[in-house]
């Protein structure tokens, strides 16, 4: 479905985008979907085919680009909507406004001959992916991004739209309406979302996790029931793992389901979860709680909640640095019923099951970095361009230049080691589990570097919340900490290497 949206998109726009070559000729694998386009009158058909779902997963007109020519630098979708200030026009030294600084957002992203650039050696399809989501975002997301921000707001409106895109459920399978993507594209979306805000592309990264373990390990009759409604995020999910006690010792989590005294059938939930990204919005809990005697991973099941089940309660939101965008909550189990047959895997598998899904969250999480990270080094380009001290701009001092070399040596090792994790969780690798680790560790760590040298070259107006590096800066911050610290990060990778041992 997303294909077909993906093909009409493209193809409609071709002809007003220089970007990159027209795909007249695009033909799917036939095992990874059915809709197939070869004209751009059968893409254009497509777009306004109704999906077999029932619903029109498809954007409508082709018309997410816009106008814009990005690659000659013309009327740049990225500038226009980077403006997100009430006035729009701050001055700094002569700066004036900022859509000059907002050009370069998409100018580093796409030129093929930048080193910052994200498309280079992508075939056709995953190409598509990128620019359908860069331009989603340029469209919807970045222009309401610092609002989102500054007031907590959770799009619930634009997370539903992208839903429609297909987005909901990309790398899950086919059969109950995912997208049959893979993980790189994906990885692709999540990094071109987040060059308009990285908290609700994390947030969709949460929730494809979500989809993906109702799909992989839920009973035939769960997934009919869930998966549809995941896919186009008319059920929006959350994943519940973190305690108040247990963080990154994720296995000592003391949450309780026990069997009914009444009924053999329900298992009686009892504990508290804690950070949970959506929480209180949200619709579907994937919670990990102990049902057998073994202490750690061993006696944890994975069960699928309702959050309208009697005693699913939610604690207050919590404040935080970034990720405003992404509501943060406690999950309160007081004798919540929950029915055997919403158990996904066997008793026991809990666990592993949410090891599996953090594979792809991890990947998808360090995408969001890169995003980000490449937002931010266009809006820096631009100004040092622009900004002279002592007679000459700011790019022309050496250190600048300098700065600017280690940011691409960082943004595009990032990009390669998620690339390549994404890959190999794709193909099922051992590889899958270091590589995502190692991959989340590098994409995380670097890329915050590379924001937090972003905003250094504005000096002051780095600071400011009008130029938006801040934001990207406290959003990516949390990156580090969260579907395993960087710390946890190094215990995967040193256990991959002694595992021999
Ligand atoms: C905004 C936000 C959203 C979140 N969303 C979710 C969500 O949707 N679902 C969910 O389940 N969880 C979520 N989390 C929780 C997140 O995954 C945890 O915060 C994270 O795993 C770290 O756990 P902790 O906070 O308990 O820190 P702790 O485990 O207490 O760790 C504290 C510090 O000690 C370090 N440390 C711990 N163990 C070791 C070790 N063995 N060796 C070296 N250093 C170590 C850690 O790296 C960290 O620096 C979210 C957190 C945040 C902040």
């Amino acid at each position: 479905m997303f294909r077909a949206a993906s093909a009409a998109v493209r193809a409609t726009t071709t002809a007003t985008m220089a970007v990159a070559p027209a795909v007249t000729a695009r033909v799917s694998s036939a095992s990874k979907t059915s809709a197939t386009t070869t004209t751009t009158a059968k893409a254009t058909a497509a777009a306004s085919a109704t999906s077999a779902m029932g619903g029109n997963r498809l954007v409508a007109g082709g018309s997410l680009l816009g106008s814009g020519n990005y690659a000659n630098g013309g009327n740049v979708p990225f500038a226009v909507h980077m403006r997100s200030s009430a006035n729009g026009n701050a001055s700094f030294g002569g700066m004036t406004g900022q859509k000059r600084f907002a050009t370069g957002w998409a100018t580093t992203a796409l030129s093929p001959t930048s080193p910052f650039s994200a498309t280079v050696g992508l075939d056709d399809e995953q190409l598509m992916f990128y620019e359908t989501a860069a331009a989603f975002a340029a469209e919807n997301i970045a222009p309401h991004a610092s609002k989102w921000d500054a007031e907590s707001i959770f799009p619930k409106d634009v997370v539903h739209e992208l839903g429609n895109l297909g987005f909901g459920a990309m790398y899950t399978s086919e059969e109950h309406g995912g997208s049959g993507a893979s993980r790189l594209d994906a990885a692709l979306v999540f990094e071109a979302l987040s060059m308009g805000c990285p908290a609700t592309s994390a947030y969709l990264s949460i929730h494809n996790m979500c989809t993906w373990m109702v799909d992989s390990f839920g009973s035939d009759e769960l997934r009919a029931e869930f998966v549809p409604r995941m896919a186009t995020m008319e059920a929006l999910g959350s994943y519940c793992l973190t305690e108040p006690g247990s963080g990154s010792d994720a296995a000592a989590l003391r949450t309780t389901a026990v069997v009914s005294s009444t009924d053999e059938d329900v298992y009686v939930l009892n504990g508290e979860k804690a950070f949970i990204s959506g929480a209180g919005e949200t619709d579907v809990y994937l919670i990990m709680a102990r049902t057998g005697s073994e202490s750690g991973a061993k006696g944890v099941s994975c069960f699928l909640v309702d959050a309208e089940s009697d005693g699913l309660s939610f604690g207050g939101k919590l404040d935080k640095m970034g990720w405003n965008a992404s509501p943060t909550r406690p999950v309160i189990m007081q004798d919540v019923k929950v029915h055997k047959s919403r158990m996904l895997g066997a008793p026991g598998e809990g666990f592993k099951i949410a090891m599996k899904g953090l594979d792809g969250g991890r990947i998808n999480i360090g995408a969001c970095s890169i995003g980000a990270a490449a937002a931010s080094v266009g809006i820096a380009r631009e100004y040092v361009l622009e900004r002279t001290a002592f007679g000459k701009p700011l790019a022309r001092f050496q250190n600048t230049e300098f700065v600017f070399a280690d940011m691409a040596a960082k943004l595009r090792t990032s990009r390669l080691a998620i690339r390549d994790a994404a890959k190999l969780l794709h193909e099922r690798s051992p590889l899958a589990t270091s590589s995502a680790a190692l991959a989340k560790l590098t994409a995380t760590e670097q890329c915050f570097d590379v924001i937090n040298s972003a905003l250094q070259t504005l000096g002051g107006a780095g600071y400011v919340a009008d130029y938006q590096i801040e934001r990207y800066l406290r959003d990516a911050r949390v990156h580090s900490i969260l579907e395993g610290s960087s710390e946890i990060m190094r215990l995967v990778t040193a256990r991959a290497i002694f595992a021999d041992q």
